[in-house]
């Protein structure tokens, strides 16, 4: 006979929605069985965030090496660096291994089990694994985000996925990435900086479209200084494997061949729902999302779902904050999901930040706002970072200063969404920023000259 396991939590899937879940359920004392059928940690840890980032930092440093043994200001003698990619995904894959060992080692700690299989629903209170039935008194749905794929360029070969480009067995001469959106840029600055020739085909009218064009000009500059080759308003056809020829129609109908030794397709995510008898439960969809309420609960009463799964904003930090949510809610806490705002970050170069409402989001709403940015460029800094474009801008309303919304782009201004984020979710006012002492010398010093700006005395412009 199945053999049957009880417990209060039955999560499926261990990336950052789900693993964070089973952390904080397990600090509240609820009995809690987490399934993940790959690695522990998810896209985030295995294949997106950590490893992107990780590959990010080696290109950027032999893009430096290279450039100060070719022409440096700064006096820096070196001769032409040579890469061992091996090494580098060697490194990298270390990075990971020591999170998501960390991952399983926390999860230990707070008694969650972990189950290694692939989850099918039953119904809303069961699901079997490898043959083994887990009965649960709440069923919490993490199961994240696979690629979008594109009709025309299976999978296979020369087309790659992110997941592939993450980790390289060699690198190719010509990369060409499909979708200029935030994954297709990092890759393909990335891909650049380590000396392959990279060209973007995007379908739109420019890089990184849902973002303003005043925020992404600085990204489309640096882009085209770099020598990635840009097709914009062009869309693909198909790829000949023979000629290695990426088919795309250019904006006035001609069909152009790129050539190209390899393709990377990075066109978007979309909920992962299929493959788990998900459809059994017949819960309320929100487009190609599972839909949730404020609480992440689904149209099934005790069945929630958090993360990737749930729709954009697809971020690793939405999906931990709505895990940690979901597992006090089970305890017993009175908690919405209702933050002020979610950092989006581009990891570009340079990178970009938005936090909250942009210029337009405000316009949209109806309110009447201040809007101000203090650039880089007079920024000291900025300067000894040699990097002088982008800027910080704050939106606030006209009436009682409070802020709204801020954007950045520049170097480092990743590090720059904790102090946004911080300002909205505490309701600050343009008053609170600009008489806070920032330290000097600091990117962070533009926020407080954009919130003076704003209030009609910057010092340093
Ligand atoms: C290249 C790349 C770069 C990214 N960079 C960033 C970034 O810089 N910042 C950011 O915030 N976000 C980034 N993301 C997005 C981020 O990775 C996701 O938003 C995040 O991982 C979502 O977390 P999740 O827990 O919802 O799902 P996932 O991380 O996708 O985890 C879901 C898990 O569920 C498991 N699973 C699915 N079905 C089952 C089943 N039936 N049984 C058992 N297990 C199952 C899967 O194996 C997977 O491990 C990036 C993504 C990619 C691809």
């Amino acid at each position: 006979m199945q053999q049957t396991q009880n417990t209060t939590l039955l999560i499926i899937g261990g990336g950052p929605g789900g693993y964070v879940a089973a952390i904080r359920a397990g600090q509240l004392g609820i009995p809690t069985v987490l399934v993940e059928g790959q690695a522990l940690g998810g896209t985030c840890l295995n294949i997106g965030c950590i490893p992107s980032k990780a590959l990010i930092h080696v290109a950027e440093q032999f893009h430096q090496t290279r450039h100060h043994s070719q022409q440096s200001s700064l006096g820096i003698k070196v001769s032409p660096p040579s890469l061992d990619i091996g090494q580098s995904v060697a490194w990298k894959d270390g990075i990971v291994d020591r999170l998501t060992s960390g991952v399983a080692a926390l999860l230990k700690k707070h008694g969650v089990k972990v189950i290694h299989g692939w989850a099918k629903i039953l119904d809303g209170k069961n699901v079997e694994v490898d043959g083994q039935r887990i009965q649960c008194e709440h069923l919490l749905l993490a199961t994240g985000s696979s690629s979008v794929e594109l009709p025309m360029l299976p999978l296979g070969g020369a087309i790659i996925s992110s997941t592939e480009a993450l980790a390289p067995k060699a690198l190719p001469k010509h990369l060409t990435v499909v979708g200029g959106g935030y994954i297709g840029l990092e890759l393909g600055i990335a891909y650049r900086k380590l000396g392959v020739e990279v060209s973007v085909v995007e379908a739109r009218e420019r890089i990184l479209p849902t973002y303003d064009s005043e925020l992404t000009a600085p990204v489309a500059e640096s882009i085209k200084k770099l020598g990635i080759t840009l097709y914009l308003k062009h869309s693909v056809e198909g790829f000949d494997a023979d000629k290695q020829h990426l088919q795309v129609r250019d904006p006035a109908g001609e069909l152009l061949q790129l050539d190209t030794d390899q393709v990377l397709v990075a066109v978007g995510r979309k909920p992962r729902i299929q493959g788990f008898n998900l459809e059994c439960l017949d819960l309320k969809m929100n487009g190609a999302a599972v839909a949730i309420d404020e609480r992440c609960q689904t149209s099934m009463r005790n069945v929630w779902a958090i993360g990737d799964l749930s729709g954009e904003p697809m971020l690793a930090h939405r999906a931990m904050a709505q895990g940690e949510m979901v597992a006090e809610i089970i305890a017993g806490k009175t908690r919405r999901f209702e933050p002020s705002a979610i950092a989006a970050v581009c990891f570009t170069d340079p990178e970009l930040v938005v936090v909250g409402k942009t210029p337009e989001n405000a316009e949209q709403d109806g309110l009447d706002c201040i809007v101000a940015q203090f650039p880089f460029a007079a920024n000291g800094r900025a300067m000894t970072l040699e990097s002088k474009s982008g800027f910080v801008r704050v939106v606030a309303r006209r009436d009682n200063h409070l802020i709204l919304g801020w954007q950045a782009v520049g170097v480092g201004v990743s590090e720059l969404s904790t102090a946004f984020a911080q300002s909205l979710e505490m309701g600050a006012r343009l008053e609170d920023v600009a008489g806070t002492i920032h330290a000097h010398p600091t990117l962070g010093e533009a926020v407080q000259e954009a919130a003076l700006r704003a209030l009609g005395h910057a010092l340093h412009l």
